[in-house]
């Protein structure tokens, strides 16, 4: 075969017919869940500014600082947004959402654009979907977001996961600990990998974050948060912790799980799963309730998560869950004639009218090939239009399945497929 032009760029993918259809269940799935739970959807621009992002992602981290697909255009700086909290946050903030009252409960489904180095469940486009409460304090709303996610992953059957649960404190109780942190990691500084000691003076939690190897024995010894949340803190992540028990959602307490950016505050969760290879995180989330006033909204307590969808198919797939079938076609109109065509391109309408799926061959093939395209295409029926029916006005219909045939008027025809026998 040549070699094509024109190829998608590494990392980005096309999803074909075949694979389609098991994100469509999917998408249901999430879409049905968060209706269970009374969460609205919300769509956003997937171009956004370069600064609501690098503001409500952070500029410390990788995300912003080396990750992100941007360009000018005129006076505007745009990004192709690598997550949906910020522009869930700016819609919050723009449409005034808070004036509708009570909290708001939002999801969304959609692509994200990172510039990362591909492998396998690390994509340049990916799909992530996630949901957000704006506008509540209580630790039942931490419970609501993390039982939304846990749903899904149970529903399907995907259960070789890890809840890990934190919390980061508040602001006061993190510089605490991120000053004990410095005086931890300093004397060894040299012994970190090269981004672990620029992060030891941006943003020394996310030294906890490392991948690096080298790191990695430092990070075990180093002092955990839980010893540094204030009383209000360590209050939250106890009342959290209950409200799962209660849901009997199963946790790992992880007391080095972090969320780096600042305004993240209190609870901090990831979902692990050991089907996953490298790439072993489905989805986290956390607190952040400093988010929508430092993106010059009212001061709003929220929490959220966000999950990637092409990590939950290869999750499905490790575990042989099948999600939806290929679709069938209930009625293929083979044809042989140039009248046939034509009757039968308009008896499509009368049978899509019904609700039936019904195609015919749109390229004057022969019978044997406009059969073998019907066996292909998984067809319920056959309907045979030649001179010879078109002059009897009896067709012939034969059920795929059951390899029998009977001979119809038109009318019948349509009350037998919509009306089959038992
Ligand atoms: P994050 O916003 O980084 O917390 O990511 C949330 C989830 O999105 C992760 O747990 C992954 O499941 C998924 N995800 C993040 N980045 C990628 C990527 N580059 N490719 C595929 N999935 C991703």
């Amino acid at each position: 075969m040549a070699t094509p032009s024109y190829t998608t760029h590494a990392g980005m993918v096309d999803i074909l017919p075949g694979d389609v259809e098991k994100w469509q269940v999917l998408e249901a799935l999430i879409r049905d869940i968060a209706r269970t739970f009374h969460f609205r959807e919300i769509r956003t621009p997937i171009l956004e500014p370069t600064g609501l992002i690098a503001r409500g992602v952070g500029g410390t981290t990788d995300i912003v600082s080396k990750e992100l697909f941007a360009f000018d255009r005129g006076e505007d700086a745009y990004v192709l947004r690598p997550e949906g909290t910020a522009s869930a946050v700016r819609a919050y903030i723009q449409h005034s959402l808070h004036q509708r009252g009570g909290s708001q409960k939002v999801f969304y489904i959609g692509p994200m654009f990172r510039a990362e180095r591909p492998q396998k469940g690390r994509q340049r486009q990916f799909h992530q979907f996630g949901a957000e409460i704006l506008g509540s304090p209580d630790p039942l709303a931490d419970a609501e977001i993390i039982a939304f996610m846990a749903t899904l992953y149970q529903k399907l059957g995907i259960t070789n996961t890890t809840l890990r649960l934190n919390s980061v404190g508040d602001p006061a109780s993190r510089e605490a600990y991120k000053a004990a942190l410095r005086t931890y990691f300093a004397p060894n500084a040299n012994l970190l990998s090269d981004i672990s000691q620029k992060r030891l003076e941006t943003n020394p939690m996310r030294i906890l974050d490392s991948k690096e190897p080298e790191d990695q024995v430092l990070i075990e010894g180093a002092p955990v948060i839980t010893n540094y949340l204030s009383e209000d803190s360590a209050k939250h992540l106890r009342q959290v912790q209950k409200h799962l028990d209660r849901l009997g959602i199963e946790y790992v307490d992880d007391p080095r799980l972090v969320r780096g950016l600042d305004y993240y505050t209190r609870t901090a969760f990831e979902l692990t799963s050991t089907d996953l290879g490298g790439q072993d995180a489905l989805g986290g989330g956390g607190r952040y309730d400093l988010l929508v006033e430092e993106l010059g909204g009212p001061a709003t307590p929220a929490v959220g998560f966000a999950a990637g969808i092409e990590r939950l198919l290869i999750a499905c797939q490790a575990l042989n869950i099948r999600l939806g079938e290929e679709p069938r076609l209930d009625v293929y109109l083979v044809t042989y004639g140039d009248e046939a065509r034509k009757w039968a391109f308009r008896h499509l309408k009368p049978l899509r009218d019904a609700g039936l799926s019904a195609a015919m061959d749109l390229s004057a093939r022969s019978m044997k090939a406009q059969m073998k395209e019907a066996d292909r295409e998984n067809t319920r029926w056959t309907l045979i239009v030649g001179d010879e029916e078109l002059q009897t006005g009896l067709f012939t219909l034969r059920d795929m399945e059951h390899s029998t045939e009977e001979k119809l008027a038109f009318p019948d025809i349509l009350l037998r497929l919509v009306m089959p026998r038992p």
